[in-house]
Protein backbone atom coordinates (compact mmCIF):
# COMPACT_ATOMS: atom_id res chain seq x y z
CA UNK A 1 0.00 0.00 0.00
CA UNK A 2 1.33 3.29 -0.88
CA UNK A 3 2.17 5.58 2.23
CA UNK A 4 -1.01 7.90 0.91
CA UNK A 5 -3.43 5.21 0.36
CA UNK A 6 -2.72 3.71 3.86
CA UNK A 7 -2.84 7.42 5.58
CA UNK A 8 -6.56 8.16 4.17
CA UNK A 9 -7.14 4.45 5.19
CA UNK A 10 -5.97 5.31 8.41
CA UNK A 11 -8.22 8.63 8.65
CA UNK A 12 -11.33 7.01 6.77
CA UNK A 13 -11.64 4.31 9.78
CA UNK A 14 -11.12 7.20 12.35
CA UNK A 15 -13.68 8.89 10.54
CA UNK A 16 -16.82 5.47 10.48
CA UNK A 17 -15.44 5.11 14.15
CA UNK A 18 -16.26 8.52 14.91
CA UNK A 19 -19.59 8.09 13.35
CA UNK A 20 -20.37 4.82 14.83
CA UNK A 21 -19.85 6.10 18.13
CA UNK A 22 -21.95 9.33 17.16
CA UNK A 23 -24.98 7.52 16.14
CA UNK A 24 -24.40 5.09 19.26
CA UNK A 25 -24.93 7.84 21.74
CA UNK A 26 -28.27 9.39 19.28
CA UNK A 27 -29.29 5.84 18.90
CA UNK A 28 -29.31 6.09 14.96
CA UNK A 29 -27.67 3.95 12.54
CA UNK A 30 -24.79 4.89 10.85
CA UNK A 31 -26.69 3.54 7.67
CA UNK A 32 -28.76 6.02 7.86
CA UNK A 33 -25.55 8.78 7.66
CA UNK A 34 -23.88 9.57 4.36
CA UNK A 35 -20.63 10.52 4.16
CA UNK A 36 -19.99 12.85 1.78
CA UNK A 37 -15.68 12.96 1.42
CA UNK A 38 -14.97 16.43 0.55
CA UNK A 39 -11.88 16.50 -1.87
CA UNK A 40 -11.57 20.10 -2.99
CA UNK A 41 -7.58 20.77 -3.24
CA UNK A 42 -6.91 17.35 -3.40
CA UNK A 43 -6.26 15.45 -6.78
CA UNK A 44 -8.07 12.95 -8.48
CA UNK A 45 -5.94 10.36 -7.14
CA UNK A 46 -7.33 10.76 -3.67
CA UNK A 47 -10.85 10.28 -5.48
CA UNK A 48 -9.63 7.03 -6.37
CA UNK A 49 -8.29 5.78 -3.38
CA UNK A 50 -11.43 6.78 -1.25
CA UNK A 51 -13.27 5.50 -3.78
CA UNK A 52 -11.33 1.44 -3.34
CA UNK A 53 -12.05 2.04 0.16
CA UNK A 54 -15.75 2.16 -0.67
CA UNK A 55 -16.77 6.16 -0.46
CA UNK A 56 -19.33 6.89 -3.45
CA UNK A 57 -19.98 10.31 -2.59
CA UNK A 58 -17.52 13.05 -3.31
CA UNK A 59 -18.24 17.05 -2.16
CA UNK A 60 -16.59 19.49 -4.15
CA UNK A 61 -17.01 23.72 -4.05
CA UNK A 62 -15.86 25.28 -6.98
CA UNK A 63 -16.75 24.81 -10.46
CA UNK A 64 -13.48 25.33 -11.93
CA UNK A 65 -12.23 22.47 -10.05
CA UNK A 66 -14.53 20.33 -9.66
CA UNK A 67 -15.56 20.05 -13.61
CA UNK A 68 -11.72 18.67 -14.92
CA UNK A 69 -11.98 16.58 -11.59
CA UNK A 70 -15.36 15.09 -12.25
CA UNK A 71 -14.03 14.27 -16.16
CA UNK A 72 -10.79 12.86 -14.72
CA UNK A 73 -12.42 10.28 -13.03
CA UNK A 74 -14.79 9.58 -15.40
CA UNK A 75 -12.70 8.80 -18.00
CA UNK A 76 -10.42 6.69 -16.19
CA UNK A 77 -13.23 5.04 -13.82
CA UNK A 78 -15.82 3.24 -14.66
CA UNK A 79 -17.23 3.19 -11.19
CA UNK A 80 -20.20 5.47 -10.46
CA UNK A 81 -19.97 7.75 -8.03
CA UNK A 82 -21.78 10.98 -7.13
CA UNK A 83 -20.71 14.41 -6.85
CA UNK A 84 -22.18 17.02 -4.65
CA UNK A 85 -21.72 20.56 -5.76
CA UNK A 86 -21.42 22.30 -1.95
CA UNK A 87 -20.13 25.63 -2.39
CA UNK A 88 -21.47 28.98 -3.36
CA UNK A 89 -23.11 29.09 -6.96
CA UNK A 90 -23.56 31.89 -9.84
CA UNK A 91 -26.18 31.14 -11.89
CA UNK A 92 -24.50 31.29 -14.44
CA UNK A 93 -22.32 28.41 -13.81
CA UNK A 94 -25.28 26.16 -13.57
CA UNK A 95 -25.43 24.81 -16.92
CA UNK A 96 -21.87 23.45 -16.45
CA UNK A 97 -22.65 22.35 -12.73
CA UNK A 98 -25.37 20.22 -14.17
CA UNK A 99 -23.26 18.19 -16.69
CA UNK A 100 -21.47 16.84 -13.90
CA UNK A 101 -23.28 16.85 -10.22
CA UNK A 102 -26.01 14.60 -8.72
CA UNK A 103 -27.18 16.76 -5.99
CA UNK A 104 -26.49 20.85 -5.72
CA UNK A 105 -26.43 21.58 -2.09
CA UNK A 106 -26.29 25.27 -2.06
CA UNK A 107 -29.94 26.71 -3.92
CA UNK A 108 -30.45 29.40 -1.78
CA UNK A 109 -32.29 32.30 -4.15
CA UNK A 110 -34.80 32.25 -6.85
CA UNK A 111 -32.59 32.96 -9.78
CA UNK A 112 -30.20 30.58 -9.06
CA UNK A 113 -32.85 27.29 -8.53
CA UNK A 114 -34.52 29.05 -12.31
CA UNK A 115 -30.90 28.87 -13.82
CA UNK A 116 -30.74 25.43 -12.82
CA UNK A 117 -34.47 24.65 -14.08
CA UNK A 118 -33.14 26.04 -17.33
CA UNK A 119 -29.89 24.14 -17.49
CA UNK A 120 -31.06 20.49 -16.40
CA UNK A 121 -31.52 18.29 -19.22
CA UNK A 122 -31.85 14.94 -17.08
CA UNK A 123 -33.24 14.54 -13.27
CA UNK A 124 -31.58 16.74 -10.53
CA UNK A 125 -31.30 16.77 -6.89
CA UNK A 126 -31.07 19.89 -4.95
CA UNK A 127 -30.53 20.76 -1.62
CA UNK A 128 -31.91 24.23 -0.06
CA UNK A 129 -29.17 26.05 2.01
CA UNK A 130 -30.51 27.77 5.44
CA UNK A 131 -28.70 30.53 6.53
CA UNK A 132 -28.29 29.49 10.34
CA UNK A 133 -27.55 33.43 11.77
CA UNK A 134 -29.36 35.03 8.77
CA UNK A 135 -25.78 36.70 8.33
CA UNK A 136 -25.63 37.91 4.81
CA UNK A 137 -22.55 37.16 2.30
CA UNK A 138 -21.84 33.47 3.45
CA UNK A 139 -24.96 32.13 1.48
CA UNK A 140 -28.27 30.61 2.51
CA UNK A 141 -31.42 31.45 2.77
CA UNK A 142 -33.70 32.22 6.02
CA UNK A 143 -36.72 30.31 6.27
CA UNK A 144 -39.37 31.95 5.30
CA UNK A 145 -37.60 32.43 1.87
CA UNK A 146 -36.36 28.44 1.89
CA UNK A 147 -39.97 28.14 2.27
CA UNK A 148 -40.81 29.97 -0.71
CA UNK A 149 -38.19 28.53 -2.49
CA UNK A 150 -39.93 25.25 -1.97
CA UNK A 151 -42.90 25.62 -3.47
CA UNK A 152 -41.05 27.04 -6.65
CA UNK A 153 -39.09 23.28 -7.58
CA UNK A 154 -40.30 21.27 -10.02
CA UNK A 155 -38.66 19.07 -12.60
CA UNK A 156 -36.48 17.94 -13.38
CA UNK A 157 -35.32 19.14 -10.35
CA UNK A 158 -36.24 17.44 -6.83
CA UNK A 159 -36.11 18.96 -3.62
CA UNK A 160 -34.49 16.46 -1.37
CA UNK A 161 -34.06 18.65 1.92
CA UNK A 162 -31.87 21.28 4.05
CA UNK A 163 -28.00 22.02 3.80
CA UNK A 164 -26.36 24.41 6.30
CA UNK A 165 -23.30 25.50 7.52
CA UNK A 166 -22.57 26.16 11.09
CA UNK A 167 -21.77 29.67 11.66
CA UNK A 168 -18.30 30.48 13.50
CA UNK A 169 -19.16 31.36 16.47
CA UNK A 170 -21.56 29.66 17.42
CA UNK A 171 -21.91 26.33 19.08
CA UNK A 172 -22.29 23.66 16.55
CA UNK A 173 -25.32 22.03 18.78
CA UNK A 174 -27.34 25.26 18.61
CA UNK A 175 -26.74 25.77 15.27
CA UNK A 176 -27.86 22.59 13.99
CA UNK A 177 -31.07 22.60 16.90
CA UNK A 178 -32.04 25.44 14.25
CA UNK A 179 -31.69 23.77 11.45
CA UNK A 180 -33.17 20.69 12.90
CA UNK A 181 -36.57 23.15 13.12
CA UNK A 182 -35.86 24.37 9.83
CA UNK A 183 -36.33 21.75 8.49
CA UNK A 184 -39.71 20.30 10.44
CA UNK A 185 -41.31 23.31 9.09
CA UNK A 186 -39.99 22.19 5.42
CA UNK A 187 -41.12 18.56 6.06
CA UNK A 188 -44.77 19.72 6.91
CA UNK A 189 -44.95 21.13 3.35
CA UNK A 190 -42.80 18.97 1.28
CA UNK A 191 -42.33 15.57 2.87
CA UNK A 192 -40.43 13.38 1.15
CA UNK A 193 -37.60 16.33 1.60
CA UNK A 194 -35.63 14.33 3.86
CA UNK A 195 -32.21 14.99 3.88
CA UNK A 196 -30.62 17.20 6.54
CA UNK A 197 -26.93 17.93 5.27
CA UNK A 198 -25.15 19.39 8.39
CA UNK A 199 -21.92 18.83 9.94
CA UNK A 200 -18.02 18.94 8.56
CA UNK A 201 -15.00 17.44 10.06
CA UNK A 202 -14.87 19.28 13.30
CA UNK A 203 -18.40 19.01 14.43
CA UNK A 204 -20.18 16.10 12.82
CA UNK A 205 -20.93 14.42 16.25
CA UNK A 206 -23.06 17.21 17.42
CA UNK A 207 -24.83 17.00 13.75
CA UNK A 208 -25.32 13.78 13.79
CA UNK A 209 -26.97 14.39 17.01
CA UNK A 210 -29.30 16.52 15.44
CA UNK A 211 -30.59 14.11 12.46
CA UNK A 212 -27.78 14.74 10.07
CA UNK A 213 -28.68 12.73 7.29
CA UNK A 214 -25.32 13.44 5.11
CA UNK A 215 -22.26 14.91 6.41
CA UNK A 216 -19.27 16.86 4.80
CA UNK A 217 -15.98 15.69 5.64
CA UNK A 218 -13.07 17.17 4.23
CA UNK A 219 -9.99 17.29 6.38
CA UNK A 220 -10.37 14.63 8.60
CA UNK A 221 -10.00 12.58 5.67
CA UNK A 222 -7.59 14.02 3.26
CA UNK A 223 -5.65 16.60 5.61
CA UNK A 224 -5.45 19.99 6.61
CA UNK A 225 -5.88 22.11 3.37
CA UNK A 226 -3.34 25.31 3.08
CA UNK A 227 -6.23 27.12 0.95
CA UNK A 228 -10.01 27.07 0.50
C1 LIG B 1 -14.70 22.50 2.69
C2 LIG B 1 -16.11 22.27 3.08
C3 LIG B 1 -16.45 21.22 3.96
C4 LIG B 1 -15.42 20.29 4.56
O1 LIG B 1 -14.75 20.94 5.61
P1 LIG B 1 -13.75 20.14 6.57
O2 LIG B 1 -13.68 21.01 7.77
O3 LIG B 1 -12.48 20.03 5.84
O4 LIG B 1 -14.36 18.82 6.86
C5 LIG B 1 -17.78 21.04 4.25
N1 LIG B 1 -18.74 21.84 3.74
C6 LIG B 1 -18.46 22.86 2.91
C7 LIG B 1 -19.57 23.72 2.40
C8 LIG B 1 -17.13 23.10 2.56
O5 LIG B 1 -16.85 24.13 1.73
Amino acid sequence: MSDRRSEISANLQHVQERIADACSRADRSPRDVTLIAVTKTYPVSDVRILCDLGVRDFGENRDQEARPKAAAFAAEDGRDVRWHFIGQLQSNKARAVVGYASMVHTVDRRSLLDALQRAAERPLDILLQLSIDGAPGRGGALLTELLDLASAVSAPLTLRGVMAVAPLGMEPAEAFQRVADAHSRLLEQVPAATVRCIGMSDDFEAAIAAGATHIRVGSALLGPRTVV
